[in-house]
């Protein structure tokens, strides 16, 4: 713990953490070792973590990088981190991340941007780390932390995984407890660990997975032991390549990681065979209609009476106006504006049913999938790490998300693993999509390809 606290500190030119907690830090330290002396380890005793700043944590400061959520100290605990600290991890802080988790390069925060650790090949330009979990990945890939818990709504833990040359997984939906996680989407949304290491992966999600009686969305399955489920051992199952995946304008590396991708899990004894997804191009817009509607609901609480920043006004209707206005940024603005259009009496049939309907039949291309194959290969992102300011226009960072949002709007579990790098240097990510709760089946998959 006294070691990554030092790392970070050297480190905090990277911005990945919002709030660091040492104090805590140590006192949890100090308690794991007593507890590993008197024999009563659990299975995570002692490992120091970063958690993103959605997580409720009791007693610190949780800001989900918004200026509206100003001094929030929450008095309860999210489920899955209590999980983490029941089986004896350590919070070394709290990651940033993207404004209420809405973006796709770490560069809506409050609190300013983080570095991805990687570099172009001979350049010293600063690039993204992916987003919304970006200071999770770039605490994991900068060795800031062992590991990290992110969320995945669109891909926020996968696209970053990617970036940063991580592993993320985004479990079933219903497979994790979202008690505690500030709510942006929640018909979408995950909680789920990022790691060097599949078999690391393995150990963070069999901790935080399991039924909860305080998230009614949280299913009652039972949990398996994911790590033994590592054997790299493919024979018998069946790799499906998404046709409608090789999307125009993929740089051609990307297509000949996800050939490779293919030849590994072949060599690992699986037989590889294409299949359709027919309905995936609509995904992009469908989420994007689905996830601001969402938001614009659940951001709805943020009226400077309950939580954090308060901008007075002359009345009741102008301090709401004040403090909304000041206290959320851009991006959020622009989801709010978004939902509550697509949501309004006059528009919900065109876009909010109609998208809602476009989910439906891509769930169902999952499914007939999953009846011939056991799990599906693409690419995580349809590009590498970009710098910083690229790609200022929203519609191109929207478009970074083709590959990731399917699975959120299937409810599928889906893990992002290194593939390799990119000519440039930088780190590409493979993505394996599974039926609904076998993570077990896909971390297998990713341990194959690792
Ligand atoms: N990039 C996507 C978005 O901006 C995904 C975000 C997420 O998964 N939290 O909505």
């Amino acid at each position: 713990t006294r070691a990554y606290l030092g790392a970070m500190e050297a480190a905090r030119g990277l911005n990945a953490y919002i709030t660091e907690t040492p104090d805590l830090a140590l006192e949890q330290a100090a308690a794991s070792d007593a507890r590993l002396a008197a024999g009563t380890a659990g299975s995570l005793e002692g490992l120091p973590l970063a958690i993103k700043d959605l997580y409720a944590t009791r007693g610190v400061l949780t800001t989900a990088a918004s200026h509206i959520l100003d001094g929030f100290t929450p008095t309860y605990e999210s489920t899955v981190t209590t999980s983490l600290w029941r089986e004896g991890a350590v919070m070394l802080g709290k990651a940033n991340m993207d404004e209420f988790a809405m973006g796709g390069s770490n560069e809506n925060s409050y609190y300013g941007p983080v570095v991805n650790p990687w570099r172009r090949n001979g350049d010293t330009a600063a690039l993204v780390p992916g987003g919304s979990s970006g200071g999770s990945a770039a605490a994991v890939a900068a060795d800031l932390c062992v590991a990290a818990l992110g969320t995945d709504t669109g891909g926020s833990i996968r696209q970053p995984a990617a970036f940063t040359g991580t592993v993320g997984i985004k479990p079933t939906y219903g497979r994790c407890s979202r008690f505690g996680i500030i709510a942006f989407a929640s018909s979408l949304e995950q909680a789920g660990p990022m790691t060097k290491t599949v078999t690391d992966a393995a150990i963070l999600l069999g901790a935080i997975a399991g039924h909860d009686p305080h998230d009614s969305t949280s299913v009652p399955v039972p949990v398996p032991d994911y790590a033994a489920a590592l054997t790299g051992d493919l024979r018998g199952k069946k790799i499906g390549i998404p046709k409608e995946y090789r999307v125009d304008g993929m740089p051609a590396e990307i297509e000949a990681w996800w050939q490779k991708g293919a030849d590994w899990l072949r060599a690992a004894g699986a037989e590889v065979v294409e299949v359709s997804l027919p309905h995936s191009r609509h995904a992009l817009p469908a989420y994007y209609i689905v996830a601001p509607a969402e938001a614009s609901s659940n951001l709805a609480r943020y009226d400077g009476v309950r939580f954090g920043l308060r901008v007075p006004g002359k009345d009741l209707t102008e301090m709401y106006e004040n403090t909304r206005g000041e206290g959320f940024g851009k991006e959020v603005r622009r989801r709010i504006l978004i939902g509550t259009y697509v949501l309004s009496a006059g528009y919900y049939d065109a876009y909010y049913s109609r998208a809602q309907k476009l989910r439906r039949l891509i769930a169902n291309d999952f499914e007939t999938a999953f009846e011939t194959v056991d799990a599906i290969l693409a690419p995580t992102t349809p590009s590498a790490a970009f710098a910083s300011g690229e790609k200022a226009d929203p519609l191109s960072m929207y478009l970074g998300d083709v590959f990731t949002v399917t699975a959120n709007l299937a409810g599928l579990p889906a893990m992002s693993v290194p593939a390799g790098l990119s000519a440039e240097g930088l780190p590409l990510g493979l993505q394996v999509i599974g039926k609904a709760f076998d993570e077990a089946g896909v971390l297998n998959v990713g341990y194959a390809l690792e």
